[in-house]
């Protein structure tokens, strides 16, 4: 008897564990490289030849098209260490795939995907006990914060002097938004601009949007300004000039026009009598509408998107007006300084100081189109550290430290697990040190000899981590180097990979529809 498909395909039993096992892990391999200080950055070319270029695990994962379910779930990791804390993606993605190489090895060994699914959560809840004693006693101060932000930025193509100086940046930038309880990460927004060099990169206290005055006569620059944002078409609607007139005289076409100029000339009239001092719509100006404003001094913007009008309104306070005979006063936002500026090819409005909100935009300056790509990349990382360590206030060491002490921990409490799930508690410990082996291994450092070192340093001072600085790679307390990675961080990566892992290595039986 028949239940499926005839055309369906399935896999079954140890050829289904053995394919999926190695179809995560081969996803897992191909970001290896690019993990840490020293990590290689990876060049993905689509099929329409668009290029990206980049270091950050989850970006890869996503531009390399998977298409294996079970490879699929790896790529899941990253996304759900994306989403949930910002950074590392690339670590998660690998120790979930170390932890199916080591599922492998038991399975071999005989040992049942259920006793190896429950050695792993054992091993988990163990790890995120290791993670909480890794916690720093110090408090999370700006130092430590700029540290975690340039811990996140290191290997991404930003340079040292920059990477400095942007981490002072993204740390002022969650001081921006910083609540009683939490942090206002969304009212930061990063803003690219091509052209300079990434030391030109700053912080603007407002918002910024891709928009130029409706009007050259128009004053690029208005400070203390009371802004109207409409949707409303400042001029004779498209509809209207388009119906048809008959005319058989002169004088009736001259009444015609003269209707048309007094209502535009109506429209720019109530605008400049409301008091508004700088006016976004997001439909159309007329250029003779724009042409009066512009006589009396109003900044006009016009066609500007749905979601810039917004971000406006919740930065000035302004409400949106959708017919000009509503515009009154009390629909008005207020911003210390409105601003259009010219940069080569593009021109950007500037509004700062906005009287409701605390929002503030990272303009992020380099020199060309891959150049910023990356750094919009690292600086959201950042941003998204920084805003993880000072919400939870607690940051552990990086640079494999936190993996060594969990380990550690790991193996120390095996010890006390009866029968075979012991051995999946080591081995989950033993899948850990593919951390600190492959930074070691991305220094050029022999990753064997490495890992003997940092074991026998964290037994004998209980913190030791694979620091790399320029050149030099010493093995030492990362807290003394600042490299320091926000605890969440580490956690959401040992929980994402374990449940990609027990989940893959839990699937006995494939059934693929054709
Ligand atoms: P991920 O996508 O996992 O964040 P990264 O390439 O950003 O991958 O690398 C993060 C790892 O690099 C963390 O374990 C972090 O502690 C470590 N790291 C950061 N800076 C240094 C450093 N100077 N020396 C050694 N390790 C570092
Ligand atoms: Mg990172």
């Amino acid at each position: 008897m028949f239940i499926m498909s005839e055309d369906s395909q399935r896999t079954q039993g140890r050829d289904a564990q053995s394919s999926n096992i190695m179809a995560g892990k081969a996803v897992a391999e191909s970001v290896r490289t690019t993990l840490g200080p020293r990590g290689m950055d990876k060049m993905l070319v689509d099929s329409s030849g668009e290029v990206v270029i980049t270091n950050d695990g989850a970006t890869i994962l996503n531009e390399m098209d998977i298409e294996h379910p079970a490879a699929q779930m790896i790529v899941e990791v990253a996304d759900s260490q994306e989403e949930e804390v910002g950074d590392g993606t690339t670590t998660a993605a690998v120790i979930a795939g170390n932890l199916l190489g080591e599922a492998e090895d038991l399975i071999e060994q005989d040992v049942h995907a259920t006793t190896i699914v429950e050695g792993y959560h054992e091993a988990s809840e163990i790890a995120l006990e290791a993670i909480s004693e890794q916690v720093s006693e110090e408090v999370v101060d700006d130092e430590v914060l700029k540290q975690v932000a340039e811990s996140s930025m290191t290997g991404k193509g930003t340079g040292g002097l920059t990477a400095e100086s942007l981490a002072e940046t993204v740390v002022e930038a969650i001081r921006h938004v910083e609540l009683e309880d939490g942090v206002a990460r969304d009212n930061v927004t990063v803003h690219t601009q091509i052209g300079a060099s990434s030391n030109a990169t700053e912080l603007v206290p407002g918002i910024v949007i891709d928009e130029e005055p409706a009007h050259d006569g128009m004053p690029s620059e208005v400070e203390d300004a009371s802004l109207a944002v409409l949707d409303v078409e400042l001029g004779v609607r498209t509809g209207e000039i388009d119906a048809e007139y008959s005319i058989d005289s002169i004088d009736q076409l001259n009444s015609a026009i003269d209707a048309e100029e007094s209502e535009v000339r109506g429209y720019a009239e109530t605008v400049a009598e409301s008091g508004a001092d700088v006016v976004f719509t997001t439909e159309d100006v007329d250029d003779r509408v724009a042409s009066y404003l512009a006589t009396e001094g109003v900044l006009v913007f016009e066609g500007i998107g749905d979601s810039d009008a917004k971000d406006i309104v919740s930065a000035t306070g302004a409400t949106r007006v959708g017919a000009l005979d509503d515009l009154e006063e009390a629909d008005f936002g207020q911003a210390d300084r409105i601003s259009a500026e010219n940069y080569g090819d593009d021109d950007l409005a500037f509004v700062e100081g906005g009287a409701a909100a605390e929002t503030v935009t990272v303009f992020v300056r380099g020199g060309t189109e891959h150049v910023v790509d990356e750094l919009e990349r690292a600086i959201g990382d950042a941003l998204d550290v920084v805003a993880t360590a000072l919400a939870s206030g607690e940051v552990v060491p990086g640079a494999g430290a936190t993996e060594i002490a969990i380990a550690d921990k790991i193996r120390e409490e095996a010890a006390g697990i009866e029968g075979r799930k012991q051995l999946a508690v080591n081995a989950f410990a033993d899948a850990l040190d593919i951390v600190p082996r492959t930074l070691a291994a991305n220094t050029g450092r022999d990753p064997i000899d490495a890992l003997v070192d940092l074991r026998s340093a964290h037994d004998s001072t209980g913190r030791a981590g694979l620091i790399t600085s320029g050149e030099e790679v010493t093995i030492d307390d990362p807290f003394d180097y600042g490299v320091i990675d926000p605890a969440d961080v580490k956690r959401e990566a040992i929980e994402s990979a374990t449940e990609a892992a027990t989940m893959i290595a839990r699937i006995d039986d494939v059934i693929a529809a054709e």
